[in-house]
This record gives C-alpha cells, sequence and structure tokens, in this order.
C-alpha cells in the first residue's frame, strides 16, 4: 500500500483500474462455479472448488524448479493484525479481506491496489469476538463479492468499484454475534454463518438472495426454547436430546466456519461448533447428546431442509467443535468406490463419512487423544472415558479447547490420494466452575481452564500432549499417517497442495515452505517476516503461475505463548511468489527486546489468586494464558498500564482505549475485581 501511493496519483489512476476490472470481468455463475476444478486461471471460491479440497491442477511450479520460486510483490495492510483470509482471484483481480471485515481488491499480477472497503465496524464490537477481529474472506457472485462483517452484516460489494450493491443484518445486534467465516454462494444464494459459541448465543445458517439480500431461509442448528415452538420437526426431534435451561445460555452450535457443497448429489454441508456454554453439565443437566452440537449437517441449499447429520462429540463439552474445514472426496474404500466427506475435527479423529447418506465409514485419532474410550466401529460413535467429563474432579484432557486442529485449512490431493492436516497436540485443564452464573461481557463457558495442572488428574496420559504443531500426510483410506513435519513452535498455518506435487504451508515463525507432496521433504522456504495462519492459493495468469499467502498474526489460538506467533515485519501483508520472481520485501525495523515495567511503585491491592482467576475468566481469551502474549494482544506483564492504580482503571472499566479495540469491561468486573486483576499482573512483572 505505502510502496505504490507515491507512485501513482490518486483518483485518476484509480478509475483506470477498475475499468480495467469491469472490461475484463465476466459474471461468476453456475456454470463457471461447477468449472472451477479445471479453471487455473482463478480461485473461484473459498476452498477453490466446491468441494475444498483446496488442491490445484496447476504443474508449472514443482518439485524440480520450486527452489527458483522467488516474490513477485506484497501489499501491506493497515494494521498489523489478523490476518486469516483465503483471497479470491477472478479476471487478474484480487479480493482478500483483512482485519476489522475490510475488502480489498488488488491487481493479481503486480499488488497495486485497485479499491478498499472499510465497513466501519465499531470499535466495542471487539470484545464479541472469542478470537480476534479477523474475516476469513469473500464470496463471489455476478459482478459482485460478499463479506460477512463482524458486526453480523452481510454486505455485498460491485465487484469492479468495491461500492455497496447491499447491506443486511444477519444476527440480533442485541446479541453478541459476531462473523468471521467467509460466505459461500450456491445458485445465487448467498450462505453465511455465524459465531459466538462462549458469548451465549444461539447457532444458525441462513440464505440470502444475491440480488437483493432478502433473506431466503434459515437453519437453527440447535433448539430454542420449547415454549416458543420449534422452527421445524427435526429441531422439535434434536430438542429430545436437551435437557435443563439450555435455551437461557444460547445452546450454541454456531457455524462459523467450514462448509462444501456436492452440486451432482446438491447437498450443502455445514460444521457445527461447540456447546454454550460448554460444559454439558450446565448446559444441559449432564444429559443427552444435544443434537446438531459439533456436527456435521447435510442441507438441501435451495430450502435449507435437513437431510442428515452426523455427531462428531455427541454430549460436548470441552470445545470440540465440527467447524473445521470439510473436504468431498470419491475414494476406494475396501473395494468400493465412495462419496466421502473428510473432516478432522478439534476432538482428534480423521472422519471419513458417506456424503450422500451419512453414514460412518471410519474414523481413526491423528493425535494423542485421552477423552474417548474408542469409537463404535459400525456408527462411529465414541465412548467417554468417565473422568474426562470432570463432573466431580478437575481433569487433563487431551485434545484441549484449541483443539487437534482449528479453523487453519486442510488440503486433499487427488494425485498423492493424501488429506494434509495442519495438527496440534494439545491438552487442557478443564474444572466444573461451581460459581458459574451467567454474564454478560465476558466468556461463558461453565469452566475454570488453568494451565496450572498441579490438582488435575491426567486423563490418560493426556500431559503427554505438551502442545506441539505438525504437518500430517494422512492415508484416508488407510488411515495412518504417511509422514509428518513437526514445528519447533506450537500454532500452525492453512495448507494448499498443487501437481507440482507440492504441499505449500506458512508457519507461525514467518517462514513459507513448499513440501514434497509425497515425502515430506522441505524443498523451499522464504522468510516473509511475519507469521502465516491462512490458506495459501495460486493461480496462472499470462502463462505464469502464483503462489500468494497472507502473512500476519492473528486469533485468540495464538495469544497465549504456548502458542505464540511472531511479527516481525510492521503490517499484516500479501506475499506473491512465481519462479524469477524480482520484488523483495523491505528491511526490518530493528526491534529493541522488551523490558519490564518499573513495579517497585505500583502498590497494587487484592488477592493475587483471585486476580488470576478473574484474569482467567475475563481477559485470557485476548491477553494469553498466564498473561502471556507475544502477538499484536499487548502483552501485560510488560505493560506500563499495570504500574499505576488510576491508569489500569481507566482503561479497563472505563475504556479509554476503546477505539484500539479495547474495550471497558465494567460491567463485568468492579473496581475491586480490576484491582486484584492489576495485582495478579504486577506479581508476575515482578518475577520476570
Ligand atoms: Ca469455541
Amino acid at each position: 500500500m505505502r510502496q505504490f501511493h507515491s507512485a501513482i496519483s490518486g483518483a485518476l489512476v484509480a478509475v483506470a483500474l477498475t475499468q480495467l476490472i469491469a472490461a475484463n470481468a465476466a459474471e461468476v455463475d453456475a456454470a463457471r462455479l461447477h468449472a472451477a476444478p479445471s479453471n487455473n486461471a482463478d480461485w473461484l471460491s473459498h476452498g477453490r472448488t466446491y468441494d475444498e479440497q483446496r488442491f490445484s491442477p496447476l504443474a508449472r511450479i514443482n518439485q524440480t524448479n520450486v527452489g527458483e520460486l522467488k516474490l513477485a510483490w506484497f501489499y501491506d495492510f493497515d494494521t498489523t493484525r489478523g490476518q486469516e483470509a483465503t483471497p479470491l482471484v477472478i479476471d487478474g483481480a484480487m479480493y482478500v479481506t483483512s482485519a476489522w471485515s475490510k475488502v480489498f481488491a488488488l491487481d493479481a499480477r503486480t499488488g497495486r491496489e485497485l479499491w478498499r472497503f472499510d465497513p466501519k465496524v465499531a470499535g466495542p464490537k471487539a470484545i464479541d469476538a472469542c478470537c480476534d477481529v479477523v474475516n476469513r474472506g469473500v464470496a463471489a457472485w455476478g459482478n459482485r463479492v460478499f463479506v460477512g462483517a463482524l458486526d453480523g452484516r452481510l454486505i455485498a460489494l460491485d465487484r469492479a468499484t468495491g461500492a455497496q450493491a447491499w447491506s443486511v443484518q444477519t444476527t440480533d445486534p442485541t446479541k453478541r454475534y459476531t462473523i468471521t467465516g467467509a460466505p459461500r454462494v450456491i445458485g445465487g444464494k448467498v450462505i453465511i454463518g455465524n459465531g459466538g459459541g462462549e458469548m451465549g448465543v444461539r447457532g444458525y445458517v441462513s440464505a440470502y438472495d444475491a440480488n437483493d439480500g432478502k433473506l431466503l431461509w434459515r437453519f437453527y442448528t440447535v433448539p430454542g426454547n420449547p415454549k416458543d415452538g420449534f422452527d421445524s420437526a427435526v429441531l422439535e426431534k434434536a430438542a429430545k436430546t436437551w435437557h435443563g435451561e439450555w435455551w437461557k445460555y444460547g445452546g450454541g452450535g454456531t457455524v462459523w466456519d467450514s462448509m462444501a457443497y456436492d452440486p451432482q448429489l446438491d447437498l450443502l454441508y455445514i460444521g457445527v461448533g461447540n456447546g454454550s456454554p460448554w460444559n454439558h453439565r450446565i448446559r444441559s443437566n449432564g444429559a443427552g447428546d444435544n443434537l446438531f452440537l459439533s456436527s456435521i449437517v447435510a442441507l438441501k441449499p435451495a430450502t435449507g431442509e435437513y437431510v442428515w447429520h452426523f455427531q462428531t462429540t455427541p454430549a460436548e463439552s470441552w470445545d470440540f467443535t465440527a467447524t473445521q474445514h470439510i473436504i468431498l472426496a470419491d475414494l476406494t474404500i475396501d473395494g468400493r468406490a465412495r462419496q466421502v466427506l473428510m473432516q478432522a475435527p478439534k476432538n482428534g479423529f480423521f472422519f471419513v463419512i458417506d456424503r450422500a447418506t451419512g453414514e460412518f465409514i471410519h474414523a481413526k485419532n491423528y493425535v494423542n487423544v485421552t477423552w474417548t474410550t474408542g469409537l463404535d466401529p459400525k456408527t462411529g460413535r465414541p465412548g467417554v472415558v468417565p473422568e474426562a467429563r470432570y463432573v466431580r474432579e478437575p481433569a487433563m484432557v487431551a485434545p484441549g479447547p484449541l483443539g487437534a486442529h482449528n479453523w487453519y485449512p486442510m488440503t486433499f490431493s487427488p494425485q498423492t490420494q493424501l488429506a494434509y492436516i495442519p495438527a496440534l497436540e494439545t491438552s487442557n485443564y478443564y474444572q466444573h466452575d461451581d460459581a458459574f452464573q451467567f454474564l454478560e461481557r465476558t466468556w461463558n463457558t461453565g469452566v475454570v481452564v488453568s494451565r496450572d495442572p498441579a490438582n488435575a488428574k491426567s486423563v490418560a496420559d493426556a500431559a503427554k500432549s505438551k502442545g506441539g504443531a505438525m504437518l500430517l500426510a494422512w492415508d484416508p483410506v488407510a488411515q495412518r499417517e504417511v509422514w509428518r513435519v513437526n514445528y519447533q513452535r506450537a500454532g500452525n498455518g492453512g495448507l494448499l497442495s498443487t501437481a507440482g506435487s507440492l504441499v505449500f504451508q506458512g508457519s507461525v515463525d514467518g517462514m513459507f515452505n513448499a513440501y514434497a507432496a509425497d515425502t515430506g521433504v522441505r524443498l523451499w522456504s522464504q522468510d516473509v517476516q511475519n507469521a502465516i495462519l491462512g490458506g495459501p492459493v495460486t493461480f496462472e495468469l499470462d502463462d505464469e503461475q502464483y503462489v500468494v499467502a497472507l502473512a500476519g498474526i492473528g486469533g485468540v489460538a495464538l495469544a497465549g505463548s504456548s502458542v505464540g506467533s511472531q511479527s516481525r515485519s510492521e503490517f499484516g501483508r500479501v506475499v506473491a511468489f512465481k519462479l524469477g520472481g524480482k520484488a523483495a520485501l523491505p528491511a526490518l525495523i530493528a526491534t529493541t527486546s522488551r523490558r519490564p515495567p518499573d513495579v517497585r511503585r505500583a502498590n497494587a491491592e487484592g488477592d493475587i489468586e483471585v486476580g488470576h482467576r478473574n484474569y482467567t475468566r475475563v481477559c485470557m481469551a485476548c491477553h494469553g494464558e498466564n498473561a502471556s502474549s507475544n502477538t499484536a494482544i499487548p502483552d501485560l506483564r510488560y505493560s506500563n498500564a499495570i504500574v499505576e492504580r488510576e491508569a489500569f482503571k481507566a482503561i479497563v472499566i472505563d475504556g479509554v482505549r476503546a477505539d484500539k479495540g479495547m474495550v471497558g469491561f465494567g460491567s463485568a468486573l468492579s473496581p475491586a475485581e480490576v484491582e486484584e486483576i492489576r495485582a495478579y499482573l504486577v506479581s508476575l512483572a515482578i518475577a520476570l
């Protein structure tokens, strides 16, 4: 951005550029989306094709020449915060989103900015985002692109100019819904979900008319209060799997990321999130499977009508979402051709499901898993280790809430017949929260989570999962690991596979890597100065293949030090590579080493243990476990804000930094509690 503004002069050029898009642009319609598998010039939808394989038939860049891959261009965003998007590439233009749901159109050959759109999400909305103010991308249809804004709006933009065509509020603004996921478009219907499972919402997915933003249908993933009547017969049935007064806590089940579509079967698949609150004992009196939490649900895209479901974690109690990437493929299993759906949800099992019927085919754990006694080989229903439910005593359970796999996209290569998983080894402490009460403005999980496992009974060696990140090559037919790359630092990045027999993945330490798809040997690596978390894309223009990724930290999954990422460049950025590229990244600004604040006169009063507890309840989601963060969100142990009582209170209670996304928590914390949190933080700063 900065480097180009000086070189080109303003509006006249912008007009010329947008005219360029208009002249080259063809409508995105059903025929074009269905032909996407053989279209190498574009990346038309979130997972490249409706089956979301994130595999490209391009082989111009391959195992032989990938060493010659060089930077073609880069584009710096206006923020360092929250880069998780998959860019779309259509008719030579790239459409990419950044933090705060901003949309940018770039020339895909040069990175020149064509237009930008800022939906102007209000700063305080950041508090409703469990996992930072991120956005994972746009969808395209006709001459428009569609973005879901953090505050729940679905917005249609003219592809040539970025002008807003329509905007519709898809959520109740009085509730703590957010949108971070990318929409999908099927036959002129824009499909959009939402998030907020930790904030007390009820999940659903909706379809809007791409022409005018009219709501066409809505499918709720969990039943509401039976007194209000049921939204459908299927939800009436689902309600029999719920107990207590779940609707008071929303129930959860948000559809915040993954979807896939099979045009032949005409089925839309959605991945459903965890329960709200997490704790099954609080949410549902400890009884019932709680449909459709943690499930994959197949719907008719024309009407939103339920077709089948498969629940990956019945009676979910650990934040085990099934919102992870869904991939469709045709495989031969036990000598039989199967139309399958694959998912590696947070609970640690790689599931292969018949996508026509929802029938369980097989599953296998891809990381250390301690919460279950194993899956029924016929139904796939897991047995649960009783202690893992943390009913009587706290428990260490693997995986933890970060999951064995989070939102980072997987990929499936039809060439190698392997799935590639950005996997995590995690475990966590779960303790029933005896003092649980539903509170506005905080997380509502019903779980005390802490990194101190001293008094937690480790369920079947959960502590073995100390936290680590791997790229796993996985054979979905044999259900076995074929190769792996272990990363030094935890946290992970999304994946792209190509017919050049390559797998591309960024890492949290700011390297962009290419691996041999068959062996896992690293063939190429480039320092891009910032973590790459999202899925890379590739496309071909003028007989040149480009590989593009977004670099920039973001997301709550990275707030804690154990999975911290590294930011060395000033801003998040798009990096585009091609064979023989000639661009170079700017030199890094030297960073000074962090020094803790002088807390000798801090005089913080209050119980440090209580401060720790309230920190964990209110602050940890963004600032990290044990107040340790090395992302864009400040590490409070190193913050001068903790030195003075009044200055700290002004930030935490009065919200004097609301414009920066740090809103006041006066409704969640009393001044005495804030002082106790300060006492806790000061105790940590002293110990540094
Ligand atoms: Ca969650």
